[in-house]
Parts: C-alpha cells; structure tokens; sequence
C-alpha cells in the first residue's frame, strides 16, 4: 500500500483531510481541484488543478499518473465530477469510492420544504419573501428573476450576474458560528431559508438559528450520485483503500 498514488477529487474540508491523513499513512496522495475558487484553502501533498476535460481526459491522466484509486471528495452538489470519476475509474479498472458526509435531517421544530433542485426552491418562496439565500452563485439567478423577491445572498464568490435591487450579497466563507446566524437573520428581516442539504458542521448554525426564530426553511435535496462505496471520515477511506488495493 506504502507509496500507492491516490487520486482525490476535491474542493471540500473532508477532502483536505483526508489529503493530511493519507500523507501519514504513507500513501501518495494528489487532490484535484476545479480551480473555481480565487484563493482555495490548500491541502498538503500535491495538488493539480483544473478539469480534466471530461471522462476521457480523466482516463488519461490516471494512466499517466499512475493512480491506483480515486478517493471522491467532492461536495454533496458536485453531481458532474462525481459521474465522470465513477466512470472514469470503471473503465480504467481502479476503485472508486467516495467520502461523503451525512445530510441534515429535519429535528423537532424545524419546518422544511424539501425541494429536487433550485428552480423548485425559488419557485417554492411565497411572493414578496426576503429569503436568505445559501446555495453558492452558480444557481442565485433563479432567485434574482423573481422581481417580487428582496434578500441576502451569501456565497464566497462573486455571483457572475447582475444583482438586482433590494439583495445584499454576502461575500463569506464557512465555519458560521450560531450567533452570527442569528444576527445575520435578525439584521435583515430574513422570512425564510433557502439551503442545499450540504451536511456537516461548517454551515449547520444556520438551520438551529432558523429553528429557534421559527423562520421557514426551503432545503434542496442533494443529486443522485454514482452507487458506490462510501466512507464519512478519512479513517475510514483508509482501511478500505487498504482492502481494496491488497485484493
Ligand atoms: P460539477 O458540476 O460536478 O463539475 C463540473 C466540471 O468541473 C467537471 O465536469 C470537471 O470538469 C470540473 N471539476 C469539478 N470538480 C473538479 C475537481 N475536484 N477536480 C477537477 N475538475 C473538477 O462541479 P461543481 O458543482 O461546479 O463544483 C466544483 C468544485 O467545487 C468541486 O470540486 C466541488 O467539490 C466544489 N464545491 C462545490 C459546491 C457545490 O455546491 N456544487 C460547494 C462547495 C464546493 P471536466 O469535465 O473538464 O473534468
């Protein structure tokens, strides 16, 4: 196992983990990341950036690099990368397996609308609503087309499209703690929450502030991923690498 190549697919906090804990165990890890993000939080080991070009430009680089596995460390949301490394991995006769935090559940208090995607959430939102808004840029302008909606928009880059009056955008960066959820919700008038069911902890303060103020949550499931092996913590991705790469 000592030495074995381990292609991560990243952009998460798991996936740097996962990067630290792999170096120590003597693997050879190389994350991956799509390069969307200006200043991305770095992991240790090596890293590559950028699309691979699609299924057949992943083949390639994992024959040429001589992965032995890939580790799938994407976001819940990322389904594009997730499909094209399952893939990629069957043809090229490697492991795939992924490393993939819980989603949220509702608890006692909470009241959620559980939506399939982001046109559903927008939708969703009464008339005249000031949701705030938690989904990234890439999806925001189905929020900013309904002219009868005015909110708050966080995301760690800046949206791509025009922001129409009446929306703040937020440009932050988890971990949020609960009290700055609850000013955040507060300071604004905020009458719903519009979430991606992302899992874990960086981001949960906001779904316990939006409970204790009884304010509606709009939460979008997660998209289908490839059926594979899945592990919640780094430890885990380890003693299954070391089943499968012993066999
Ligand atoms: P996506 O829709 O699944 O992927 C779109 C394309 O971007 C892929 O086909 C691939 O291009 C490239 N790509 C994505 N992740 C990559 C990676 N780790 N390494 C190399 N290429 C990658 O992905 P997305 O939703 O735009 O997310 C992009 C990145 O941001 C992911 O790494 C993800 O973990 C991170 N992220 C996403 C979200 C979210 O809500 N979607 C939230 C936080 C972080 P090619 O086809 O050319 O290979």
């Amino acid at each position: 196992m000592r030495g074995k190549r381990i292609l991560i697919l990243g952009g998460t906090g798991e996936a740097r983990e996962l990067a630290a804990q792999l170096l120590e165990a003597g693997f050879d890890p190389v994350t991956s990341l799509a390069g969307v993000t200006a200043s991305p939080r770095w992991p240790v080991g090596e890293i590559r950036t950028g699309g691979f070009g699609g299924v057949g430009g992943l083949c390639t680089y994992i024959e040429s690099e001589g992965i032995a596995s890939i580790v799938d460390a994407t976001h819940p949301f990322a389904a594009q990368i997730s499909r094209h490394g399952f893939e990629a991995a069957t043809r090229c006769g490697i492991p795939y397996l992924r490393l993939e935090r819980p989603a949220w559940r509702p608890e006692a208090g909470d009241h959620w609308t559980e939506v399939h995607n982001v046109a559903e959430a927008a939708a969703a939102l009464p008339k005249g609503a000031r949701p705030l808004v938690t989904i990234g840029r890439k999806d925001i302008a189905a929020f900013f087309a309904r002219g009868d909606l005015s909110g708050v928009a966080r995301m760690i880059e800046e949206p791509t499209c025009a922001v129409p009056e009446g929306w703040i955008v937020l440009r932050e960066r988890p971990p949020f703690t609960l009290e700055r959820e609850f000013n955040l919700l507060m300071a604004h008038g905020v009458t719903h929450l519009v979430s991606k069911n992302a899992g874990g902890e960086d981001t949960r303060a906001k779904l316990i502030a939006a409970r204790e103020k009884n304010i509606p949550v709009i939460m979008i499931e997660r998209p289908a991923k490839p059926v594979a092996r899945i592990a919640i913590a780094a430890r885990d991705v380890i003693t299954a690498l070391g089943d499968l790469l012993s066999a």
